[in-house]
């Protein structure tokens, strides 16, 4: 496969261990990624196998799904128990609990969650069910928010009455900074997502760099990519000289994608946003911009999310520290006990980019 296999070759990856132990200081280094796709690449390749012991990778606050505010989904779930809604969500979505109950549980008794792939299916299923209010669940981050945009543009144009969009839309740059804020944090590095790196670009990563002077790489998802972004991470460390590399250069350009971001700055505003385990942050997250407030469930419904559970989540779970990168997966007295993918108690167990879910299928 064409772009697949040569970044999974196994003489270049030789090449870059080799390289990354001729590198490593002789102290422990710790790199952080705040992107679910990175979190299970690392451990379905095994690469935390073939690194130098003292390199630590530890995942962030990257899986949209774990970051999502429990006071969110109990508003989504209350706007489930209304027989006259239809609640879309992508997948992941579904099993996510909330204080009381996932959407899953929500929509088994009321049978009006729907599972989508694409916001894009939001419109016909508001045009089938012309008697029902429409809501799409708009989780992500940078990545998704164009793709939501166009969305509700759709929507303007065809002029529907019955669809709804509740924004839980979150920017990773200040999660990254809320993280290096904290004092118990020691991280040498952070690899930069991908995907929404190749939105928001490399340029997205200056205020980082310039208020915590910490070494950045932008990185793709293969092997050859995570290693050769460790690689150029631990270069910056040992010529300590912080600054912004790009390994991702088939996919991430500086300014990034221009078009998406117009299109997302059309229809949404940076606003303050909850994030699980995280709290609310001050400009964090993106809702609907005045001119598109029929569309703002958030305003329509008048929805109310708790904010007290925005900060610890569930008793007893630990992915408030697992997201912040405190607590290793298998810390969780919960871990592989009362907690599964099968029965899972908290959102890092749930979804496929969560590190508690990734810990379990590869480390288990
Ligand atoms: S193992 Fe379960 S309860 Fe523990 S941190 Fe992970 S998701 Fe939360």
């Amino acid at each position: 496969m064409k772009f697949v296999n040569e970044f999974r070759s196994r003489s270049l990856t030789g090449k870059l261990v080799n390289a990354i132990n001729g590198i490593m200081p002789e102290r422990e280094v710790r790199l952080m990624e705040v992107c679910g796709t990175h979190t299970a690449s690392f451990y379905r390749f095994g690469l935390d196998r073939l690194i130098p012991p003292g390199l630590k990778l530890i995942s962030g606050p990257g899986c949209p799904v774990c970051v999502t505010a429990e006071g969110f989904i109990d508003a989504a779930c209350g706007l489930a128990k209304d027989k006259d809604t239809l609640v879309l969500s992508f997948g992941d979505m579904l099993r996510v609990p909330g204080s009381n109950s996932s959407l899953e549980e929500a929509g088994g008794k009321f049978s009006n969650v729907r599972l989508v792939y694409s916001p894009l299916e939001a419109l016909k299923i508001a045009s089938d069910h012309p008697g029902k209010k429409v809501i799409f669940l708009a989780v992500g981050f940078e990545t998704t928010a164009g793709s939501i945009a166009l969305t509700v543009l759709a929507a303007k144009k065809k002029k529907l009455k019955n669809l709804f969009f509740y924004s839980a839309l979150k920017l990773i740059p200040p999660a990254m900074e809320y993280i290096l804020s904290d004092p118990r944090q020691r991280l040498d590095g952070f690899l930069c997502p991908g995907h929404v790196s190749a939105i928001i670009g490399t340029r997205a990563y200056a205020p980082v760099l310039k208020k915590y002077r910490i070494p950045l790489c932008v990185a793709g998802f293969e092997p050859v990519d995570i290693l050769e972004g460790f690689y150029l991470l631990l270069k910056q460390i040992k010529n300590n000289s912080p600054r912004i590399d790009n390994q991702y250069l088939r996919v991430v350009r500086g300014p990034g994608n221009i078009k998406a971001q117009r299109i997302t700055g059309r229809v949404f505003r940076v606003s303050d946003a909850s994030w699980r385990g995280l709290g609310g942050l001050p400009l964090s997250g993106l809702e609907l911009k005045k001119e598109f407030a029929f569309f703002d469930a958030k305003r329509q419904f008048s929805l109310k999310e708790n904010p007290s559970f925005t900060r610890g989540g569930r008793k007893k779970c630990g992915c408030a520290d697992v997201l912040k990168g405190l607590l290793s997966p298998k810390e969780c007295p919960l871990f592989f006990k009362a907690c599964t993918p099968e029965n899972p108690y908290g959102p890092c167990m749930v979804s496929r980019e969560g590190a508690c879910n990734a810990y379990f299928k590869y480390r288990r």
